[in-house]
């Protein structure tokens, strides 16, 4: 039965929240003093549904990016298991989708994570009382220390234009039925292996992007996922728009890995798929682009997620409560261990201007853990 009252409760097991929950396993934590609550059915739902959506083959992360804090588990799992060398590809390492989330499964069931797991419950409020206190669409649990892992995922962004019904997002559910001639819009990972979905289906389609495609190995400079590289960021201090400006500035949410842009130019050059570069502007039900006429029977906008502002989300009545500080922009001021009060830590989005361009990616994720564990357990010998 699930208890009413925890140690530590996390909310959101996505990949963020699967990562602090292992962590806090890994590093003895106890499985009783533990609760995973999540608005899905299962642990890594988003991360799953999203990730086949546009039939992923390979991770854009490197080997050591995982749920596990030993940043060699995932290489070892593949030793133990063996996978093949395929399963890794290029230089980094960049490990295969299936390969990834066997392991994530089974570090999953080793630490019997889906026991503490409240799936298909949404979180609508938190307030602080002699402990926490979170409402979710079914009950009410207190907790001594509260995670917030709830991703970038509650808000798709469509442009404007977009507003056809013959328009969607590429993660909306439910989904439509594909037609034979799809437009697909957007310049990133999402875009282009969507793209190559549907060419595989025997689909035609029409690649739309704003600028010529773009490469980057990584989400942004992986100079960023060390304290050397993050120097100029740190300087800026409590200088929050600049923070941002620079988070925005380095991250390169329009780009995508060598092979991957590879791939998508060859169907180009071959005229398998037709790619038109520009803005999309909208004439009663028309769509063009340069000038060109925009096929509309069904597309796909590959135009990003956002998490929601901490004030339209369930952290309202403690953010007024507490009266939490939050930046101009929206975002929590959480301190260098991203706890934002004692006791509650934020991770994913709401820890971009902590810890830089890669808080949101799986990396951001570990380095969480870093930072929040430690605390977890002398918060305990305190007591
Ligand atoms: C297609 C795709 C490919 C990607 N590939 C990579 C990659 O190769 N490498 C990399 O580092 N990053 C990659 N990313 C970025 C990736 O999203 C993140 O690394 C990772 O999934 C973020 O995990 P998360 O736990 O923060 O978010 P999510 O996976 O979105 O999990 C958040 C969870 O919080 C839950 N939640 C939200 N609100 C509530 C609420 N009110 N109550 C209860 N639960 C709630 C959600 O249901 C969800 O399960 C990719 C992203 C996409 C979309």
């Amino acid at each position: 039965m699930i208890p009413s009252h925890t140690r530590l409760l996390i909310i959101g097991g996505g990949i963020h929240g699967t990562t602090l929950a292992v962590a806090y396993l890994e590093q003895g934590g106890q499985l009783e003093d533990l609760l995973i609550v999540d608005a899905n059915a299962e642990l890594l739902a988003n991360w799953k549904r999203q990730t086949s959506t546009i039939e992923m083959t390979h991770l854009r992360s490197t080997r050591v990016h995982h749920v596990s804090s030993n940043p060699h588990a995932l290489k070892q799992f593949a030793s133990r298991h063996d996978y093949g060398s395929h399963h890794f590809k290029d230089r980094f390492g960049r490990p295969s989708l299936a390969m990834f989330n066997d392991h994530c499964e089974q570090t999953i069931k080793e630490l019997k994570l889906a026991t503490r797991f409240i799936g298909n419950e949404a979180v609508q409020s938190i307030e602080r009382k002699d402990t926490f206190v979170v409402q979710t669409t079914n009950r009410r649990i207190t907790a001594e220390t509260v995670i917030v892992s709830t991703g970038q995922s509650n808000t798709m962004h469509i442009p404007d234009w977009a507003n056809l019904s013959t328009c969607r997002h590429v993660f909306s559910t439910p989904h439509v039925a594909e037609q034979a001639n799809v437009t697909v819009v957007g310049g990133g990972i999402t875009a282009l292996h969507y793209t190559l979905a549907r060419i595989n289906k025997g689909h035609h389609v029409t690649l739309v992007t704003k600028r010529p495609l773009e490469v980057s190995q990584f989400d942004a400079d992986r100079s960023f996922m060390g304290p050397k590289g993050l120097r100029a960021f740190h300087r800026l201090g409590d200088d929050w728009r600049e923070k941002r400006a620079f988070v925005k500035r380095e991250r390169k949410p329009g780009s995508s890995p060598n092979d991957l842009v590879l791939k998508v130019k060859r169907l180009i050059l071959t005229g398998q798929v037709r790619h038109l570069i520009g803005e999309t502007v909208r004439d009663g039900d028309v769509l063009y682009v340069d000038g060109q006429i925009v096929p509309s029977e069904e597309v796909v906008c590959c135009t990003g997620i956002r998490p929601l502002e901490p004030i339209h989300s369930f952290l309202r009545p403690l953010l007024e409560q507490l009266s939490l500080p939050l930046t101009p922009c929206g975002t929590p001021v959480l301190d260098d261990t991203l706890a934002w009060t004692d006791g509650l830590y934020m991770t994913g989005p709401y820890a971009d201007l902590v810890l830089g361009p890669f808080a949101r990616a799986i990396y951001g994720g570990q380095e969480a853990a870093r930072r929040i564990v430690p605390r977890l357990f002398e918060a305990k010998q305190k007591v």
